[in-house]
């Protein structure tokens, strides 16, 4: 099977790190004999500097063609003013949606060179990985009616949340699937004590679980207690999976247990196409940077996880996708940081290709 990779740099930052991502692209095409068809276009405020659209359509029917999605990140000043309609953020929203992408996967994960980092203590947080599994397509970021209304003279605001069992059955599996490939456990997380969405959310949930998948190990919990128990003891989870609104919040929680925002992958999947692998977009979670972009600053760690991300839930290479992670703690353990990752005063920061060069090193180092 051919596999094939779309990548779309972005603005800022995106195309700086984006760079080391293609490098360690061409050493597992070298090195490990892992050839990917890769093809790169436009996306975001790049796109509508020459199209007048943040993505074109050529780009979204690519797009839709590929094995994986690689995106750097989108925006920046320049675009700030820009109608809504062509904000380079439209340009992201729209893969997401055109894709139907409803499974958000943020994980957690700690490195122990960088625990200190946390604000929480080190033994909390020092070897933390967990996976948060979010719903990224319905809720109450989409859910209908919504607006804001005249009612007894005055205004009111309506969001509405619904969720077909569908929509939950789908994106269980999803965390069911992946906790398979993980520790086996996978904690499911809503209001079922004042939503009726969680209720019906908590009963699809623990049916799919005991239909398909009761090797799992399921447990329920709302998600106001997750949220402190992930502040807590963050390391009693293995997979959680819960709601669009729930999700964004718990999973900006999770991701700053762990330090910085250079460091944190992601991935949103849909559907299996016809070659039986899901349609994926990989990014990292940070954004486009202005403040540092163009000097060489950025941390590429992000977006290089995302490709290890890649490797492990669109080309069914899980060990690579080891390999490569190994390489970034190692070089964390070795002290190569970024200066996003700089505590010391006076220490000496490598920059956006210093740390690709690291990290190729310790892919060397590992064969
Ligand atoms: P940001 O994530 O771009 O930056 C926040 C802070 O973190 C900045 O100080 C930045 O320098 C730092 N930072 C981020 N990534 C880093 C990296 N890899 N290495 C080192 N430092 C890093 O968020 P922001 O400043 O709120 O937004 C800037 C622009 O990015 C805006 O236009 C925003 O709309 C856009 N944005 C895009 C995405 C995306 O493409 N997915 C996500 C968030 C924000």
């Amino acid at each position: 099977m051919t596999n094939t990779l779309l990548i779309l740099p972005g603005d800022g930052i995106g195309p700086e790190v984006m760079a080391e991502v293609t490098r360690i692209i061409d050493w597992f095409g070298a090195r490990r004999g892992l050839k990917f068809d890769v093809s790169e276009d436009l996306v975001g405020g790049a796109a509508y500097d020459v199209h007048g659209v943040p993505l074109a359509d050529a780009t979204m029917a690519r797009a839709q063609q590929v094995d994986a999605v690689l995106l750097g990140a989108v925006g920046g000043p320049k675009y700030d003013s820009l109608d809504f309609s062509v904000k380079p953020e439209r340009g992201l929203l729209r893969l997401r949606k055109e894709m139907d992408l409803f499974a958000n996967l943020r994980p957690a994960q700690c490195f122990d060179a960088l625990a200190d980092f946390s604000s929480l203590k080190r033994d909390v947080v020092a070897g933390l990985d967990i996976m948060i599994v979010r719903e990224l397509t319905s809720g109450v970021y989409f859910g209908e009616p919504r607006g804001i209304f005249e009612e007894n003279g005055q205004r009111v605001g309506i969001n509405t949340q619904r969720y077909t069992e569908s929509e939950i059955d789908r994106v269980a599996r999803a965390a069911f699937e992946l906790a398979r490939k993980r520790n086996n456990k996978v904690c499911s997380m809503e209001k079922a004590n004042v939503m009726e969405s969680g209720i019906l959310w908590r009963e699809v949930v623990q049916r799919v679980h005991d239909a398909d998948y009761p090797d799992v190990e399921l447990s329920h919990m709302y998600a106001d207690a997750g949220g402190m128990q992930l502040c807590r003891w963050p390391k009693q989870f293995d997979v959680i999976v819960t709601d669009n609104l729930f999700g964004d919040l718990l999973s900006d929680v999770a991701a700053m247990l762990t330090g910085s925002l250079g460091m944190l992958p992601s991935a949103s999947l849909g559907a299996p196409m016809a070659n039986g692998r899901p349609k994926a977009l990989y990014e990292p979670v940070h954004g486009s940077a202005p403040d540092i972009a163009g000097q060489g600053k950025a941390n590429p760690c992000a977006c290089i996880l995302s490709f290890a991300m890649a490797l492990r839930y669109s080309f069914d290479q899980g060990d690579e996708a080891t390999r490569l992670e190994q390489a970034v703690e190692k070089v964390l353990a070795d002290g190569v940081r970024t200066a996003d990752l700089m505590q010391a005063e006076g220490a000496t920061p490598v920059s956006t290709s210093g740390m690709g060069d690291a990290i190729l090193a310790a892919l060397d180092a590992s064969l």
